[in-house]
């Protein structure tokens, strides 16, 4: 181990007075993880706290029947705890940023579309949104509510004989954990019959190259970038850090435990995200839209 132990606080460590001072009159680029949804009951699977986890890959979805079948019968029961979950105080603030010109543009880690619910326009859902489900085979794009209906008449009974979500692990990509799901029949594409995925970026997937091309776009129309709640584990989101270091401009990364973009940090805050952003947007001075 060539890096500090995790343990070390980062040279870049600093306090809510010093990200303030840093932030205030810059147009932010926002980077959040699953830090910013932990307060509305999604747990954080990379947090400091969180159990080891092997995340399911993308070969495993497509190459294995009974993994899909598991999958999709995890993901029935999930999907519903997502959908009644609420924006908190730190979605909010960054939509308040937003408003009042502060906040160019946020990209987001997270699938569970609670910035937009929070009222955030200019999102860039990176690994995709929980909602939608797309076709491998013809593209055909359709909204999660839809295949909801289509798995509950192909499985009559199967989410109230699993119980209440509260009896049940429930993972940051909608899926939660079931033990008897081998009789679960999947839906497949009703346009051309091809297999059917959320519309989320897997581990050993990409994110489509557009994306990735309006994602660093908006790093680039801001003067600083503010990670919030993301530990950057994924080449995806810490590429964005880099990019914006190497480009000149300040990092600052709000962070519950270390993270893996710390070395590229202007400033680094140990801190949950939802006092803090909270306490951003009381701070940071309102900006003039961009024409
Ligand atoms: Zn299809």
């Amino acid at each position: 181990m060539s890096d500090a132990a995790p343990t070390a606080a980062p040279l870049t460590a600093g306090t809510l007075a010093d990200v303030v001072a840093l932030l205030a009159g810059h147009r932010l680029a926002v980077l959040t993880g699953a830090g910013v949804s932990t307060d509305s009951g999604i747990p954080d699977y990379r947090g400091p706290d969180s159990p080891p986890r092997t995340p399911m890959t993308f070969q495993q979805f497509v190459g294995d029947a009974a993994f899909r079948r598991h999958y999709w019968a995890r993901n029935h029961v999930g999907w519903r705890h997502v959908h009644r979950t609420l924006p908190n105080a730190g979605h909010r603030a960054l939509a308040a940023l937003e408003h009042r010109g502060v906040v160019g543009g946020l990209i987001t880690q997270n699938v569970d579309l609670l910035h937009e619910a929070a009222g955030s326009h200019h999102v860039i859902d990176l690994h995709g949104r929980y909602d939608r489900v797309v076709c491998l085979s013809c593209g055909t794009v359709v909204p999660r509510a839809d295949l909801a209906d289509r798995l509950d008449a192909l499985n009559p009974g199967f989410v109230e004989s699993v119980g209440t979500v509260g009896d049940v692990e429930i993972a940051p990509d909608a899926d939660a954990v079931i033990e008897r799901t081998s009789h679960f029949v999947v839906a497949d594409c009703d346009v051309c019959g091809g297999m059917l995925k959320p519309d989320i970026v897997y581990f050993g997937e990409t994110v489509p190259r557009e994306r990735v091309e309006r994602a660093y776009a908006m790093v680039d129309a801001g003067d600083a970038l503010l990670v919030a709640g993301s530990s950057l584990t994924v080449q995806s989101g810490l590429r964005f850090v880099r990019h914006a270091a190497q480009t000149g401009k300040p990092v600052v990364i709000v962070n519950r435990g270390a993270t893996r973009g710390d070395r590229h940090a202007t400033l680094t805050l140990d801190a949950g995200t939802s006092p803090t952003l909270t306490a951003l947007a009381e701070s940071l001075p309102d900006l003039p839209h961009p024409a």
